[in-house]
């Protein structure tokens, strides 16, 4: 077992460190150790034992020298492998990436380690972060920590595993269409998607430029906040990062100060901390593709909330349904332009014969990409060229405002935060949708919407299902523009008041 897992939170952890009770060394090599006991999970891509305990010594050093504890002090992290890292390789579970060691650190990477957090390695995902069940690994499929068969949910997979199964006490993620919140539903365990401009993208490996924001897994809400706050923050770097949110600088500490707020509106209101909050419950949320048991779940879920005093208003997503081929034409046709830079001539796999300069490319990619990877490009140059991009591409861009809308009428007129499902079931056998790719496709249909739109938006366990009932359920709360803050706080509201994401797997 890890030694972290003794602490029920970041906070406490900082504070045993403070106080000399455990070192950040200590802490790193337990949880190398576990890292090591779990490897039949295939979470972790890269280990690197050296380079993790010598961030480890840097934060013992710092303490040793009488100095405060930086806020993610020796707290064990991992990233998720499309991040770029100067020690580790970052592969982003292609073949194509395979060697590939970068010369510089993402901005999410430098922050959480400049903030204290020691990395204790690389996570495993989807290839270049496409697919819903972590199948599309190059490096095999992830394990979920609860059902060892069953997938552990996509493209963060590894991440949301390594959480789940206690070897890591928090993990970086990506979301394009639900990469974070869907396996931390699928793994029982907290994760947050914020505003798309947030969190600095310089670094990460680019799937689909105008969707691709970064998150962190957590087991609960607060350590969620531990980490999104100092990860947020406007990076020069990035041509897409929001200097201001809502007239609020683009800072960390601009997400605890929302967090601290609400809190304080909470405690106020007494017996009815929610008092006056407005839930809005989609109706296309809860359609005939939703499992029984995942909409048990969530409905009791719904009303615990009524009973800390929100009021739950009936609402309508009219395009939900729509999301689904909307985003599989924009983020297919942005894969396809981010992608064309792997030619094998700068960096990358390259094919070991070929004729000419042409045939050099094209063997490359076909040998280094896999076949969803493959498919995705297909679709999106289809979708951009020349007689079809007015047919699909534009009229998905007409339709992506069209979400956009409808989620802006929402908040303006009827609800304060919009609550649903993360999923339409559990998780599936591992293999289960092998020869269907757009089963995996369909089960989207929750978490596309959001990202379309560029909304905050997280999932808190909630429950279990399945056949055995062994399996995490996952509660959706999508918040207006840069209200993470206060999404947070409410999750914290209901985690206060449920155990839900205290419960550990076995051998966790
Ligand atoms: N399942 C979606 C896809 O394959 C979303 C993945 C993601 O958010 N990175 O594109």
């Amino acid at each position: 077992m890890s030694l972290h897992q003794e602490f029920d939170s970041i906070a406490s952890l900082r504070k045993a460190l403070e106080a000399r009770k455990i070192s950040a060394r200590e802490l790193a090599d337990s949880a190398l150790s576990a890292i090591q006991a779990r490897t039949d999970l295939n979470a972790f891509l890269h280990v690197d034992p050296a380079l993790t305990q010598a961030q480890a010594d840097v934060v013992d050093r710092l303490l040793a020298q009488d100095q405060a504890a930086p806020a993610l002090a020796g707290v064990p992290i991992g990233h998720k492998d499309v991040f770029v890292t100067q020690g580790w390789r970052t592969t982003a579970s292609s073949k194509m990436l395979g060697q590939y060691v970068s010369p510089f650190d993402a901005t999410v990477v430098s922050r959480l380690q400049n903030a204290g957090a020691v990395c204790l390695g690389k996570l495993n995902c989807d290839e270049f972060a496409m697919g819903s069940g972590n199948e599309n690994s190059a490096f095999g499929p992830v394990r979920n920590p609860w059902d060892t068969n069953a997938v552990p949910g996509g493209s963060s997979g590894g991440s949301a595993a390594a959480v789940a199964a206690g070897l890591i006490m928090a993990a970086t993620g990506t979301d394009t269409g639900g990469s974070v919140r869907q396996p931390a539903a699928l793994c029982g365990v907290s994760g947050i998607k914020p505003t798309y401009g947030t969190v600095s993208r310089y670094g990460m490996i680019a799937y689909g430029s105008s969707l691709d924001q970064a998150g962190p897994i957590a087991r609960h809400a607060r350590d969620l906040l531990e980490l999104l706050d100092p990860m947020s923050g406007f990076d020069p770097r990035d041509a897409t990062s929001l200097e201001t949110c809502d007239e609020q600088a683009n800072e960390p500490g601009r997400i605890r100060a929302q967090f601290d707020a609400a809190v304080q509106v909470q405690q106020a209101a007494g017996s009815q901390p929610l008092k006056g909050l407005r839930i809005g419950v989609p109706a296309e949320f809860f359609g005939a593709g939703l499992a029984p048991d995942v909409a048990a779940a969530v409905e009791t879920a719904l009303r615990q909330f009524e009973a800390l005093g929100a009021q739950r208003v009936e609402i309508s997503l009219p395009r939900t349904e729509l999301s689904i081929p909307t985003y599989y034409v924009i983020a297919p046709a942005e894969a396809s332009s981010n992608l064309s830079r792997y030619d094998g001539v700068r960096y990358g796999h390259r094919a070991a014969e070929y004729g000419d300069i042409q045939q050099m490319t094209s063997r490359s990619r076909t040998e280094g990409f896999g076949p969803e990877v493959l498919r995705r490009i297909m679709v999106g140059t289809y979708v951009l060229s020349h007689g079809y991009y007015d047919a699909y591409y534009l009229q998905a861009q007409r339709v992506r405002r069209l979400i956009v809308n409808d989620f802006q009428q929402a908040f303006s007129q009827h609800c304060d935060v919009i609550m649903g499902p993360v999923t339409p079931s559990v998780a599936k056998q591992i293999g289960e949708n092998r020869d269907d790719p757009v089963a995996d496709w369909l089960s989207d249909i929750y978490t596309l919407g959001v990202s379309l739109a560029g909304l905050p938006a997280m999932s808190i366990p909630c429950g279990f299902g399945g056949a055995r009932g062994n399996l995490p359920i996952g509660l959706q709360l999508i918040g207006n523009y840069f209200s993470e803050g206060s999404l947070l706080a409410l999750a914290d509201q209901f985690q206060q008041h449920t155990d839900w994401h205290q419960r550990k797997p076995e051998h966790a």
